[in-house]
């Protein structure tokens, strides 16, 4: 059978203020260039289902599929900190939910697929280089297992799409368990739709956290959750050095998901202050300020729900908003320190451990080593020839040995042999990440219409702990060109 899934579309059944059906668009010459194995059987769909109708039409152009019904959304957002009213999926369209065989259910959307009531006179599209980018590191950033929406499938077109230059459109089908941004509660909040925020906010609790809605105060609950995924969710950013570049509120997930990849990136040389979009000037998204901006992301999200707290007085709702928003930081502190831990190989918890791991990442800066190659050789440093190498690239190699000697001293503390030790440590420190050139790469392929680059990196990127002796140049440090790479929110 062409596939089981079952279609049950739950915000489709919202009234009509918070969605329209979008019309269906023209893709000329649609092809599925990619798709992604690991999400096709979660989904129970043949790839090659993709590659035909009725998946491709309806994924491309918006001809019927049965069970789907399109939707755009309607959510407001605040941009680089400015409140915009209105926003929505100026082009993505939401294609419905499917319950999968093994009871999953996921939310299927296409992004790039033309113009909605929502685009505020662009085009609707996507071009292949943002939509390769998205392809490959949603399914990348699953793999390292950080909480991400997912990606599903690829297209290409021969539809030409005008940014600074002409670029071919291209199309992600995207996947998630919910797309609920803040955003859609800041578009009801601010607009003073005051019955329209209480059905979003019991479609929210029904949707994406039913587990709460027994609590004493359901909304406070979600508020507590959403920052305690989201905290989570930053710590595993910070601790791959992955810079999202977009932290709007429209860019934030309700279920604490990484959402909308347009200028990331993971960093090369450690850069505390490293600012990934080029549109950023004055660094609002540098790499550092994340889990600040994450929790005023999370203040605007309070400010649309505490009024639907349980609390007898407005008074007491804000009290109790502004304690669970002050859980954040320590939360994310704690979420950040342990990852930090295991990649320094630290099983066992001491009072120091945060200043040795702080004064190692001002050594880092220092000397702009790699983030990712470094943590990965460090259980190889123990040899001293390896370690004799990297001190003859470092500029203060005394300050450095200062370190080291800190940290023998400190594994000394630790129970674990070191085989053991090195092995959990591979299991945490990454050896494969989407860098910038290598996405350069598989784009400019993808834009001549070849995908092979694409599903290379897809593949090697599927096992970003495991070593692959035949891929060892991917794991290189980037060529000179790469420092040239600009990232913008153009996509
Ligand atoms: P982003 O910065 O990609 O998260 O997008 C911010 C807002 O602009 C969202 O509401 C998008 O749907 C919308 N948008 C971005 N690019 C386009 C486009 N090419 N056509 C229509 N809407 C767009
Ligand atoms: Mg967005
Ligand atoms: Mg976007």
């Amino acid at each position: 059978s062409e596939s089981q899934l079952e279609w049950i579309n739950h915000f489709a059944r919202l009234p009509e203020a918070f969605h329209e059906s979008p019309a269906p668009a023209p893709f000329p010459d649609a092809t599925c260039l990619a798709s992604s194995p690991a999400m096709c059987e979660r989904l129970g769909l043949e790839a090659a289902a993709l590659g035909r109708d009725p998946w491709l039409g309806a994924c491309t152009h918006g001809s019927e599929l049965a069970g789907a019904e399109p939707r755009a959304s309607v959510y407001a957002g605040h941009q680089f900190g400015v409140f915009v009213p209105q926003l929505g999926d100026g082009r993505a369209k939401l294609l419905g939910e499917v319950r999968t065989p093994t009871g999953e259910t996921w939310e299927l959307q296409v992004k790039g697929a033309g113009p909605t009531r929502f685009s505020r006179g662009a085009d609707g599209r996507a071009v292949m280089r943002s939509s390769v980018r998205e392809y490959l590191v949603s399914e990348a950033m699953a793999a390292l297992g950080v909480p991400t929406t997912r990606a599903v499938a690829l297209f290409g077109s021969s539809l030409p799409v005008y940014r600074e230059r002409v670029e071919p459109a291209a199309i992600v089908l995207r996947a998630a368990p919910s797309f609920l941004r803040f955003g859609h509660f800041e578009y009801f909040h601010y607009n003073g739709y005051s019955a329209r925020l209480q059905e979003l906010i019991d479609y929210a609790l029904a949707h994406d956290y039913p587990e709460l809605q027994g609590a004493d105060d359901p909304v406070a609950a979600m508020l507590e959750a959403v920052i305690a995924r989201t905290a989570e969710m930053v710590a595993d950013w910070q601790a791959i050095g992955f810079c999202h570049g977009v932290m709007n509120t429209d860019n934030m997930s309700l279920a604490g998901l990484t959402i909308d990849y347009g200028p990331f990136a993971f960093m090369d040389a450690f850069d505390p202050g490293y600012i990934c979009n080029h549109t950023d000037q004055g660094g609002r998204y540098a790499f550092d300020q994340q889990p600040q901006i994450a929790q005023w992301n999370l203040i605007r999200l309070a400010e649309t729900l505490v009024i639907h707290f349980a609390d007898a007085t407005r008074e007491a709702a804000i009290e109790r908003a502004k304690a669970l928003l002050q859980g954040f930081q320590p939360q994310y502190r704690q979420a950040w320190l342990a990852r930090m831990r295991a990649k320094l190989g630290l099983q066992v918890e001491q009072e120091d451990d945060e200043a040795l791991i702080q004064e190692l990442l001002a050594r880092m800066a220092a000397e702009g080593v790699d983030y990712t190659r470094f943590f990965r050789q460090l259980p190889d440093l123990e040899q001293a020839e390896i370690r004799a190498q990297l001190e003859s690239e470092l500029e203060d190699g005394a300050a450095w040995q200062a370190w080291w000697s800190r940290y023998q001293a400190r594994l000394a503390r630790e129970g674990l042999p070191p085989e053991e030790r090195r092995a959990a440590m591979n299991a945490v420190n990454p050896k494969y990440i989407l860098r910038n050139h290598l996405a350069q790469a598989a784009i400019e392929q993808a834009e001549a219409g070849d995908a092979s680059e694409v599903l290379r990196l897809q593949q090697i990127l599927a096992r970003p702990f495991a070593e692959q002796p035949e891929y060892e140049a991917y794991a290189d440090l980037p060529p000179e060109w790469a420092s040239g790479i600009q990232l913008s929110c153009s996509s």
